[in-house]
């Protein structure tokens, strides 16, 4: 524009950018000579261009520069506006004197006489018109020759803006590249690739930090009951409560599926790595709605901190996931890494092979702790626990190895191992004039193993045991993670007369609608609910409405974590149907529960009892 002016010696300079559909413009004006600054006024605006309306619909149309001489008095006999470039076309001469009396209102209005405009051209299309009005210090008109300059002028300038446009397209490209490659369609939070950045960038600081992983639970029941469109549309609603938790020190991130991460940074203080949990945790207080459906969401969360867990992006996330993995089945909803416990410690690596080794080389060994009936104290079930005698640590807990066994493929062998020695073993205590059955734990993988029922089966034939006498014990949270291949299952282990129990129930989440779709035969209530129950009124009324609940659905009733004589008492007057804890009897050997097993039928015999 301030090269126009001066070229030109115009008051004025206007440069009109039409939009693609030729309906709005944007408006640069150029007012001033250039002498001083403030002198010289530069405006944008925004327009609304009638194609009837303004020189530029001419010069759109005709891709061509036109020449207004004077726009406040019209010489008789000469058209106010010419054409005096390669056709001599005046506006006069055009067809439509309508069109010439509007645009010379149009100039009039905004304060120009005389004129010329040329058209800005961008390839074959007419992007916007260069105008330059009112010569000044002259009363001469611009001539056809000035005309021809300002079109050559304008055709340099549409080079520009089309090149300042090309510019700004891939600048705008490149920005929705780098979007998409860094951020999550569904969300628009982070993705993956830009929360491990982001990690990287928070390790650089040298300011400690957390990783915050994040899983909604039972995710997979929303989707398979709501359909994946409103799946979808929870995982949205989610992401835009996580959204409000961003802050300065706060990254969010969505790293696929159901799965979350938030990055802390600059928290050298766990206060603050707690405080920001619990914010966490609170985002789900409130149920979200879906369709109308109200949907109550948790989550699991898993924390790894920098950088006493690691010093790379990868490792603080692969212990995150671990940590987040042991408060969804701890079901502690979060839960900080701790080295001792994870799966992948180099320690633990090196345990799961001597794991593997233990089966054949006879360290694994079975326990059994008896089960009492409620009324008449006799002994009719036990449960079978396993045990590792590790030639170097000593005797570990299942804890120690079970969850361990349990993401491998060792839990099968184990399995086996546990099922056959219990088999065995209830074969020996029947030999022996002991009718009693065993328990055996499975594990959410047995589950899925196809062979499991066949193989029980042939034990059970092996042995000449009846499939009357043993029992197997899955958990709630196995039940969950996969409802219809747990249903096959143990409908064959049904029908073969195998008993089914709940383990530990009342720790998952279900609405116990499993209850009447499986063949269960027996819940355990967990011993998390009957330890203290004593001297917890809360503890005392789940305790009592799960007996309630069980006996409603026709279930026997097993209280396990019985460690006291009051306990036993409250649980005995409740109805409870078995007990089961250390007050009955700890875990013990196969001998000294066989033992216990023949004092309790002296004691008590059956014969004694049916005659009463
Ligand atoms: P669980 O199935 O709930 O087994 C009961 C656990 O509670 C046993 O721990 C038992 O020793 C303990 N317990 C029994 N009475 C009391 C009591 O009065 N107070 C307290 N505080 N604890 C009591 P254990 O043997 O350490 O087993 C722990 C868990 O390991 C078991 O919990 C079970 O989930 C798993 N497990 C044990 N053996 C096997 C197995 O052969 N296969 C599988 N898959 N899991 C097993
Ligand atoms: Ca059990
Ligand atoms: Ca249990």
């Amino acid at each position: 524009l301030t090269t126009a002016r001066d070229m030109f010696d115009a008051e004025v300079c206007e440069l009109l950018l039409f939009n693609s559909d030729g309906t709005q413009g944007r408006d640069v004006r150029l007012e001033g000579d250039g002498a001083s600054i403030a002198a010289t006024k530069l405006d944008f605006e925004d327009v609304r261009l009638d194609p009837r309306e303004g020189v530029w619909a001419r010069v759109a149309a005709e891709s061509r520069g036109v020449l207004i001489r004077d726009a406040s008095a019209t010489r008789a006999g000469e058209g106010p506006i010419g054409r005096l470039a390669a056709g001599a076309l005046s506006v006069a001469e055009s067809k439509s004197d309508d069109t010439a009396a509007r645009v010379l209102d149009y100039y009039r209005g905004r304060g120009v006489k005389a004129a010329m405009v040329a058209p800005l051209r961008v390839e074959d299309n007419v992007v916007g018109t260069l105008l330059v009005g009112n010569r000044r210090g002259s009363t001469a008109a611009w001539a056809n020759a000035d005309l021809t300059l300002l079109e050559t002028l304008a055709n340099h300038a549409g080079v520009a803006i089309e090149n300042s446009r090309q510019a700004d397209e891939l600048a705008h490209q490149r920005d929705e590249l780098e979007r998409s490659a860094t951020h999550d369609s569904l969300t628009g939070l982070a993705n993956r690739t830009l929360f491990r950045r982001q990690i990287t960038d928070g390790l650089a600081t040298k300011q400690p930090g957390a990783v915050m992983l994040l899983d909604l639970d039972r995710f997979k029941e929303v989707n398979d009951t709501l359909g994946h469109h409103n799946g979808d549309q929870l995982l949205r609603q989610v992401g835009a409560r996580l959204n409000r938790l961003r802050g300065a020190k706060m990254s969010v991130a969505r790293l696929g599926g159901d799965e979350f991460a938030l990055l802390l940074e600059d928290t050298p203080n766990v206060d603050d790595v707690s405080a920001a949990v619990a914010s966490l945790l609170a985002a789900f207080d409130a149920a979200f709605v879906v369709q109308g459906v109200t949907v109550h969401v948790e989550a699991s969360v898993g924390i790894s901190l920098y950088p006493a867990h690691g010093n790379d992006a990868d490792s603080l996330l692969r212990r995150a996931d671990v940590a987040m993995y042991q408060a969804k089945h701890g079901h502690t909803r979060y839960q900080i890494y701790e080295r001792q416990s994870d799966p992948y410690s180099e320690a633990r690596l090196a345990l799961m092979g001597e794991l593997r080794r233990a089966t054949e080389q006879g360290q694994l060994s079975v326990v059994y702790q008896p089960q009492q009936a409620a009324d008449s104290g006799e002994i009719h079930s036990v449960e079978a626990l396993v045990r590792w005698h590790h030639p170097q640590r000593g005797e570990l807990p299942p804890d120690e190895f079970i969850t361990l066994a349990e993401r491998s493929e060792i839990i099968h062998p184990l399995t086996r191992f546990v099922l056959e020695r219990a088999i065995e073993q209830s074969a020996a205590w029947a030999r022996d004039g002991l009718d009693v059955r065993v328990s055996v734990n499975l594990s959410a993988r047995n589950l899925h193993d196809a062979g499991l029922a066949t193989d029980i089966a042939a034990m059970l034939e092996r042995h000449s045991v009846p499939p009357s006498n043993l029992e197997l014990e899955i958990t709630e949270t196995s039940i969950e993670s996969d409802p219809r291949g747990t249903e096959e299952l143990l409908a064959t282990l049904h029908e073969m007369g195998v008993g089914i129990a709940i383990d530990d129930f009342g720790t998952g989440y279900s609405a116990f609608s499993y209850l009447q779709r499986l063949p269960v035969d027996e819940i355990k209530i967990d011993r998390s609910f009957v330890m203290g129950m004593e001297a917890d009124e809360r503890k005392h009324q789940i305790v009592r409405s799960t007996i309630q609940l069980g006996h409603n659905m026709g279930l026997r009733v097993v209280a396990e974590g019985v460690e006291s004589e009051l306990a036993q008492n409250e649980l005995t007057s409740l109805g409870c149907d078995v007990l089961q804890g250390y007050h009955i009897g700890r875990p013990m050997s196969a001998d000294m529960c066989g033992a216990r097993l023949r004092r309790a039928a002296v004691s008590r015999p059956r014969v004694l009892r049916q005659s009463v």
